[in-house]
């Protein structure tokens, strides 16, 4: 397996390009927030406890969310993964080693989705997110054809919890204490590559696919 780590502040368009580089190029697509959406859509205890961090914009403790990352993962052995949300911390980051360690796989590289933050509360102001299978739209950048519905499922679209002011503005806050610190780590290993990330998803991948296609994760 071929690792490679999304990172950016919320609405940076991790998603939407991790996306669009499964659908064209057959990437796995691991977003730890979708995981923990599915999840959460439970009963369980643990679905209620994440749940509360989530709806507060702040981090899910790593012991729910890491073993719901090596699950995912298994059966991940050929494909080039890109890890959308995870690592967010410098613990995390060391799991996440652990973690590719016993697959016997390494990070390949971090991408940093850089953008204005007038783009970012743009842009998270406008999401809509298929509730069956998680695509990504925007009612203004990436409408869907029929309005309300997702294009590639017909799934209904829906405004996440978090992406109301109050709660994108704590994210953003968590964002910059916690998770920009992993930039200087990656710099220092050589493996981090920085995109402007204020185009749109299609041109933002094709750049990405570029890179990575000279990485060898993805194919030419
Ligand atoms: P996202 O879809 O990546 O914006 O994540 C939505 C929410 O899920 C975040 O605001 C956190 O509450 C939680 N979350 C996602 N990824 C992580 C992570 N790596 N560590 C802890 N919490 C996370």
């Amino acid at each position: 397996m071929k690792a490679v780590i999304f990172l950016g502040a919320p609405g940076s368009g991790k998603g939407t390009v991790a996306s669009i580089l499964q659908q064209k190029w057959g990437c796995f697509h691991l977003s730890s927030g979708d995981l923990l959406r599915e999840i959460a859509r439970s009963n369980s205890e643990t679905a209620l406890q994440a749940k509360r961090f989530m709806a507060r914009g702040e981090l899910v403790p790593d012991d729910i969310l890491v073993p719901l990352i090596e699950l995912k993962l298994q059966g991940v052995d050929n494909a080039c993964c890109i890890f959308d949300g995870f690592p967010r911390t410098l613990k995390q980051a060391d799991l996440l080693d652990e973690v590719l360690e016993r697959k016997n796989a390494r990070l390949n590289k971090v991408i940093l989705l850089e953008v204005s933050q007038a783009i970012l509360l743009q842009r998270l102001g406008g999401r809509r997110v298929c509730r069956v299978c998680g695509a990504n739209y925007h009612v203004v950048n990436r409408p869907p054809k029929q309005s309300g519905k997702c294009d590639l499922c017909g799934g209904d679209l829906y405004q996440r919890q978090d992406d109301t002011e109050e709660t994108i503005l704590k994210r953003l806050e968590v964002y910059t204490k916690d998770t920009e610190p992993l930039i200087k780590r990656y710099s220092d290993k050589k493996l981090l590559e920085r995109i402007n990330s204020d185009e749109n998803g299609e041109v933002i991948a094709e750049k990405i696919r570029q890179i990575l296609t000279l990485n060898g994760c993805v194919p030419n």
